[in-house]
């Protein structure tokens, strides 16, 4: 029986762990195993670099583009100003241009070349004491006439060819010294004619370039990212497309946030800004550092969560094993109390029957009938008591009717009550009570009951050495009551578990002795519920002490007998 029952336990834990392992334990495994293999391949491959500069390539596109589209649009405002070729005189056309100057002066350089009527060229006015602005303004007209002349029909139909109306030439200009970027917007007049050969055009000036427009530009471009969301704060910059680092001189315009170090991706400039080269990077990171930061977080949240996913296996698999040996210790316990109760439910009714058919001649017999026939009905009573007592812990509804108590008289009366059985078992009993103890409030059914649980176990489980010890004493401020046997003692790995409900040891006595391992769970919650703890020292083979303590807080006088303590022997 108890093999089988070894056997089916064992079957139901085997059968929790494939479940667990199965259900739960492996797909986590198989999701935790995935994930980490996910991110190392993330790190390996670097994924993140790589999206992040996509999304660099990405911005900086959309960037020449913007660029792009305000330098034209800018060029059209200008080009409506221009004069047309065949109205008013070439002095006319002069003063056009030089309005245009005046009005934007970001235009270093403006002509209008006509075919038939050759070159009109003009500079900003108040830059020509500037001695190479003033160069410039000579090398250029004379380049620009004598290559115009010769290419200007040609670019005409080109560009109508092309439907672009508006062409873009960088140039590299000296102003102060050292040399600028430059860019010259050339332009077919939209009103003419595909085949007159007319060309008007300006420069943009390098310092405005410089200065004014790509800084704002950049800030611009830079904001406007910043409001879609980006986590980080981007930096550009606008160099010259053969600067190779170093030399911070040659940079045409950094946004604000650029403090050093090489763009993270570059787009070479083309159309408008030919020659110059738009890098962009976050400020004060690399993506490289952002990627490695991203995949240690992730790791260290798979970490967390693996650890934790363990952590809730183990608790889960702790808990439902803990259900699986509650559930059979349960099952224990319904066959141990039909035991219990068929027992002496056999013994009162043999005895009774015998009585009854009036076999017995003599008196003695009689009487030693009728005791027995008392005897187990007692132990019924006991046994019920205590299972009742634990139904209604078990639902809450357990009350304790604390009264004052003398509490020694209460032990005293209950050992005599039990004397003779002890005797009759053979048992060396020792009694030593503390009558000084003064009144505690407690509730004297529950502290009788505990005291009979466990001197009932003492004398269960006692083999060769038949001692039994009861000592009530007083110890800091706390009353003990000790219950000492020299019984089969208890292995210390067993020993908290004792005081769960429905637990009995793995002594074979054990399970030769009728129980229901329900009283030391009792004798526990009593204790508590005094405010009191109970407490088990035991070696096997050596006896066990148990040992209930109560507080003496509520004491509240001294017994009137102030009669010290009393021992007997048999
Ligand atoms: P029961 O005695 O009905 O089995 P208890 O809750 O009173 O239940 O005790 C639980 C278990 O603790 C017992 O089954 C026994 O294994 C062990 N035990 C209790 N008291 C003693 C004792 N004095 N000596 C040895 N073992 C004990």
């Amino acid at each position: 029986m108890n093999l089988k029952r070894k056997f089916w336990s064992g079957n139901n834990r085997f059968r929790l762990m494939l479940t667990l392992d199965l259900a739960v334990m492996l797909p986590a495994a198989a999701l935790i195993y995935v994930n980490f293999a996910h991110l190392k391949a993330i790190r390996r491959d670097k994924v993140l670099e790589a999206a992040f500069h996509r999304d660099f390539q990405e911005m900086l596109a959309i960037s020449e583009k913007k660029i792009n589209r305000k330098i034209y649009t800018m060029t059209e405002e200008v080009r409506d100003l221009f004069p047309s070729p065949d109205t008013g005189t070439e002095s006319d056309k002069g003063r056009r241009l030089d309005l245009i100057l005046s009005k934007s002066p970001w235009v270093s350089h403006v002509f209008l070349f006509d075919h038939e009527k050759g070159l009109l060229f003009r500079s900003q006015p108040q830059q020509m004491s500037d001695r190479y602005f003033c160069e410039e303004h000579e090398r250029l007209a004379e380049m620009f006439g004598g290559w115009l002349g010769m290419e200007a029909k040609m670019m005409v139909e080109g560009m109508h060819k092309r439907n672009r109306l508006i062409t873009f030439y960088p140039d590299q200009v000296k102003r102060a010294g050292s040399y600028s970027y430059m860019t010259t917007a050339f332009f077919c007049l939209p009103q003419l004619s595909k085949d007159r050969a007319v060309l008007g055009g300006f420069s943009f000036d390098p310092n405005y370039l410089k200065q004014t427009f790509f800084p704002e530009m950049l800030e611009e471009l830079i904001a406007h990212k910043l409001t879609e969301g980006g986590g980080n704060q981007l930096a550009m910059m606008v160099y010259p497309a053969d600067y190779e680092g170093g030399n911070g001189d040659k940079v045409l315009a950094a946004s604000a946030g650029w403090t050093e170090g090489k763009p993270e991706v570059s787009r070479n400039l083309d159309d408008v800004f030919r020659g110059l080269t738009l890098g962009i990077k976050y400020q004060g990171t690399s993506v490289e550092a952002l990627g490695r930061r991203w995949v240690q977080r992730s790791f260290l949240i798979l970490g967390v969560l693996s650890v934790l996913l363990i952590g809730g296996l183990v608790l889960t698999y702790h808990n439902v094993s803990k259900e699986v040996a509650l559930a059979r210790l349960k099952s224990d316990f319904v066959s141990n109390v039909s035991h219990e109760l068929r027992t002496p439910l056999s013994l009162i009714r043999l005895y009774a029957e015998t009585l009854e058919l009036g076999r017995i001649t003599t008196q003695e017999k009689a009487e030693e009938y009728y005791r027995i026939i008392r005897k187990e009905s007692e132990r019924l009573t006991a046994l019920i008591n205590n299972i009742l007592d634990f139904s209604r812990i078990e639902a809450g509804r357990k009350e304790y009717d604390f009264r004052e108590t003398n509490i020694a008289e209460l032990v005293r009366n209950t050992l005599d009550a039990y004397r003779y059985q002890i005797e009759e078992q053979g048992f060396t009993f020792e009694q030593s009570i503390d009558s000084s103890i003064p009144t505690v409030r407690v509730d004297r059914e529950a502290i009788g009951r505990s005291l009979v649980n466990l001197v009932n176990n003492a004398l269960k489980y006692s083999a060769d050495e038949k001692f039994l010890g009861v000592k009530l004493y007083r110890a800091d401020g706390v009353l003990k009551l000790e219950v000492v046997d020299r019984g089969i003692g208890i292995a210390r790995g067993e020993q908290s578990k004792i005081f769960e409900k429905f637990y009995r040891t793995c002594d074979p006595l054990v399970h030769n002795t009728k129980g229901s391992g329900l009283g030391l769970s009792l004798v526990r919650h009593i204790a508590q519920a005094h405010g009191g703890e109970v407490e088990v020292e035991s070696a096997p083979g050596k006896g066990s002490k148990f040992t209930l303590s109560l507080p003496l807080a509520g004491a509240t006088r001294q017994p009137a007998n102030e009669a010290s303590s009393g021992a007997t022997a048999s």
